[in-house]
């Protein structure tokens, strides 16, 4: 563990032997085993309810002094921790592809993110901007600005062991608030490193407050302390619609704040006029790629039934010659999934799905030319029927759904009729269908593409979903306003005390 850590070279090695020492406490043992063929990468002791507890008291002392420091030179913090994320891309990409498995190119990716969304932290620390209203009153000003909010728990999924930490961390140290970071017990190297480079940057940045970065690793029950804490105003939680309902009971117990990224089970519609050179290749990387393990993986397609059999056979023809394998290895596109349990969950999925009349093309573990001890697959494609109970789920695996369709309102419900609702695509040269795809009666998820593929957002639009995906919106456009309180502040410069709605009170 430590030895691929030891390559950051930074002092980090010191951060993390400290962080390791602390994690030493009372909590579970915690092994961390790589994807890739199994090897065991290290050992942790999980935070204890005390020690979470502790880390939350810590953020808590660190709020004020961060809350008081000017907005931009919050975001030079963040600009130095971009810069030290372009310097470690690398390394910390190795890590990424050693610990969850991605391809050495979808790694760097995500650790580009990183960097991406520090440069539009560092750029939205001067544009915390509030609204002046049009008061009723005369000689009063009205207007709405915005504080920062408080300690921010984090807790996050494996399939982004870096990137969403970052979308809520860094927007969240320049809207003044301390982060407490709960990384996926598959996932807490990655989180290490990150905390040790964030560390290093806070060393070495004269008067920035201990405590505004933080960690604590451990499974569900230490993800329950944050949510249970009155000291943490808001929890944003990445990862499955159980885990997200069990947060928000927790947080809106005691009405604390949300912010919920849950799970997706993407569609795209391909029209007739769909370009179908663009489709198969939109297609697979949503599909295939990331080995079917991203939230915006496409899950679901839907299809003219004009051009529904050359797709199928373009797709099958393509998903024969994908190679499969260890991330590692130079011109493998499609790594292993996470663990045994997310074997059985595909394998389950695919058993459940031919029951249900899906004929399955694809699919089954592969053994030949690639790690033992990894669970390596081949992607499945499964043309099935809209109605089939199969489709309402989301199995984190790569198994692609083909359904027909013949007019693009049923195109629309069949895309619809799912319980998530996180991204959206349709594929067509009709810029009716296009419009009326993203129109209000068109697509209900957070996300809607045309001639794009499910996944791969930008980080500066909101990226979330709707219906059991959520609601959250994280990372760009205005979604730094869930990270701050809104104060609405009326001003009156006159002697005199009208009322508003021209109520009159004589005392
Ligand atoms: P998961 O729900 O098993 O775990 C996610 C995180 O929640 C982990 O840190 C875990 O320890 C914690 N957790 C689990 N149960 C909890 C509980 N009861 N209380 C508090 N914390 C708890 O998800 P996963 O397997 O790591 O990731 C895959 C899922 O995440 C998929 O459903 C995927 O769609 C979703 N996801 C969503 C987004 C998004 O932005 N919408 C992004 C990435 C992943």
């Amino acid at each position: 563990m430590i030895e691929v850590l030891r390559r950051l070279g930074v002092g980090e090695l010191r951060a993390i032997a400290a962080g390791a020492e602390w994690q030493a406490g009372g909590g579970a043992s915690l092994a961390v085993r790589s994807p890739i063929d199994g090897a065991a990468l290290g050992e942790f002791r999980a935070a204890s309810a005390a020690q979470v507890e502790a880390v939350i008291w810590g953020a808590e002392c660190a709020f004020p002094a961060w809350r008081d420091t000017p907005a931009p030179v919050r975001g030079e913090l963040v600009r130095r921790i971009g810069n030290a994320f372009r310097e470690h891309q690398a390394d910390l990409a190795e890590v990424v592809t050693l610990e969850v498995g991605k391809i050495a190119a979808e790694a760097r990716g995500e650790v580009q993110e990183v960097i991406d969304i520090c440069d539009f932290a560092v750029g939205l620390s001067r544009q915390l901007y509030g609204k002046t209203i049009a008061s009723e009153r005369p000689a009063h000003r009205l207007a709405e600005y915005w504080h920062p909010l408080g300690p921010i728990g984090v807790i996050t999924a494996f399939n982004f062991p870096v990137a969403v930490w970052a979308w809520n961390a860094m927007i969240g140290l320049v809207c003044g608030d301390p982060i407490v970071w709960k990384p996926s017990e598959k996932a807490p190297l990655c989180a290490l490193a990150c905390q040790a480079l964030v560390q290093s940057v806070i060393n070495e940045m004269p008067r920035t407050p201990a405590g505004i970065s933080n960690l604590v690793i451990g499974r569900a029950d230490v993800g329950q302390a944050l949510a249970a804490s009155p000291l943490v105003p808001l929890v944003s939680a990445t990862g499955s619609v159980p885990m997200g309902r069990a947060v928000a009971q927790t947080v809106g117990g005691r009405l604390g704040r949300t912010l919920l990224e849950l799970g997706g089970n993407n569609g795209m519609v391909v029209a007739p006029s769909a370009d179908l050179e663009l489709a198969v290749r939109s297609i697979v990387f949503a599909a295939a790629g990331t080995c079917g393990q991203r939230c915006t993986t496409l899950r679901r397609l839907i299809v003219h039934e004009s051009i529904a059999d050359e797709l199928h056979n373009r797709i099958i023809s393509v998903y024969g010659r994908l190679v499969i394998g260890d991330p590692r290895r130079e011109g493998v596109l499609v790594g292993p999934l996470i663990d045994e349990r997310a074997y059985n969950a595909m394998e389950s999925a695919l058993v459940a799905a031919r029951e249900q009349g899906g004929s399955v093309h694809g699919g089954g573990r592969v053994t030949d030319g690639v790690p033992k001890g990894g669970y390596y697959v081949r992607p499945a494609l499964v043309e099935i029927s809209p109605e089939a109970p199969i489709i309402q789920q989301e199995t984190f695996a790569p198994i692609l759904y083909l359904m027909r369709y013949q007019e693009l309102d049923d195109a629309v419900r069949i895309h619809n009729g799912v319980p998530q609702g996180l991204s959206s695509a349709i594929l067509t040269r009709d810029v009716r269908e296009a419009e009326r795809f993203c129109s209000a009666a068109g697509s209900d998820c957070g996300i809607v593409n045309v001639n794009v593929g499910t996944s791969g957002a930008e980080i500066g639009g909101a990226f979330g979903g709707e219906k059991e995906t959520g609601g959250g919106r994280e990372s760009g456009s205005d979604s730094w306003k869930a990270y701050m309180r809104r104060v609405t502040s009326t001003v009156n410069y006159s002697d005199a005390l009208p009322l508003a709605q021209g109520i009159k009170f004589d005392v």
